[in-house]
């Protein structure tokens, strides 16, 4: 099938020509997000295949749809982006990559948590310049401490596996729990109670209509003074604004994102040329005990391979049934 393919960087590039040596479908690459400015791009392509910052709101699906686009390929697990209604209504189908790795999402994870705690991102700095003092750099054992998961799906229910390893307790926070929790002792409580008990906090639901900001101000005074809180899912589910105030009182002791509700035309660029001008970010930017990486949690070989192999694979399944295993449904 032909396909226009958005928000290409080079190793989307690779990885996409490697996994097409088994489909052949025609493959052209776009560096541009999808948007209503760039929309005329996929003019007259049956398949187009975007990410997560493609904006797929209703102009953008009319605009697919009278272009002759019948599916939109995400090369990711969440879909936030896509206007689901919109695109029933122009009757495009939508597919996705469910799971491609939840190991590398929740190693990335862990690799925050002991970052922050054990100040790796200063220890290295301080090395470099000949610092070898040790003030400041005072950390904690995980063991013994209580870890909250909000969200224990796939990638949710592996952080607690690697975290319950450590020797932390579990608590989990889902609207459905986890087939397996009592394997490895995770306790469901409400959602008040994970903000009280948990030292860790970490965040693995999708973004939704419920989970918007599920962290705001009133959630963040529910919290332990000086809890380390991880998002690595989507960055809306935190309002960005209450957790700079959490972090100024010293309410929230450590935070580490891989996601920024605003990190649309920030993320996945080199701007260190440019002056930033997003003031919530460079506020972020100017605390010790925030560690911020760039949405690259999924960013594994074994994920990227994945990804490629199971975006084509949607797409030559749709060409040969007309509908897909992945596809997601309202
Ligand atoms: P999943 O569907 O397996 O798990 C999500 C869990 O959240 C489910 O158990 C679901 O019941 C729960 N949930 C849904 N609504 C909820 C609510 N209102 N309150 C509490 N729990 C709720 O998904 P997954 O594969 O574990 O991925 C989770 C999220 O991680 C994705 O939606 C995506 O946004 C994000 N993600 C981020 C990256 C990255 O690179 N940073 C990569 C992949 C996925």
């Amino acid at each position: 099938m032909r396909i226009a393919v958005f928000s290409v960087k080079p190793y989307d590039h690779s990885f996409l020509e490697k996994a097409n040596e088994e489909h052949q479908h025609e493959l052209v690459f776009f560096e541009t997000h999808l948007s209503q400015a760039t929309v005329a791009l996929a003019n007259g392509f049956p398949a187009v295949c975007v990410f997560v910052n493609d904006q797929l709101d209703a102009p953008v699906l009319q605009a697919l749809a009278l272009g002759g686009t019948a599916i939109i390929a995400l090369r990711c697990a969440g879909f936030n982006n896509v206007d689901l209604r919109a695109a029933q209504a122009h009757q495009i189908l939508v597919v996705r990559v469910p799971a491609y790795s939840p190991h590398a999402v929740a190693e990335h994870t862990v690799a925050l948590i002991l970052t922050l705690n054990r100040q790796i991102h200063r220890a290295y700095n301080r090395v470099r310049e000949g610092n070898f003092a040790l003030d400041g750099l005072l950390g904690f054992d995980l063991h013994g401490l209580t870890l909250g998961i909000i969200g224990t799906g796939k990638i949710g229910f592996e952080v607690a596996k690697i975290m319950s390893g450590f020797g932390c307790q579990v608590v989990g926070y889902d609207l459905t729990p986890h087939p397996d929790s009592k394997q490895i002792g995770i306790q469901y409580v409400e959602l008040d109670d994970i903000f009280a008990l948990a030292d860790i906090l970490t965040l693995h639901c999708p973004l939704t209509p419920q989970t918007h900001h599920i962290i705001d101000t009133q959630a963040v005074h529910k919290m332990k003074t000086g809890v380390m809180l991880i998002n690595t899912s989507r960055g809306a589910v935190i309002d960005t604004l209450a957790v700079v105030n959490g972090l100024k009182s010293g309410k929230i002791g450590y935070l580490g994102l891989d996601v920024y509700e605003e990190e649309e035309g920030l993320f996945f660029e080199d701007l260190s040329n440019i002056v930033l001008q997003d003031d919530i970010f460079a506020r972020l930017l100017t605390f010790p005990n925030v560690v911020i990486t760039g949405h690259q949690a999924f960013f594994t070989r074994n994920a990227l391979e994945k990804i490629a192999h199971t975006t084509l694979t949607n797409i030559a399944e749709f060409q040969k049934l007309g509908q897909c295993s992945n596809q997601i449904t309202i």
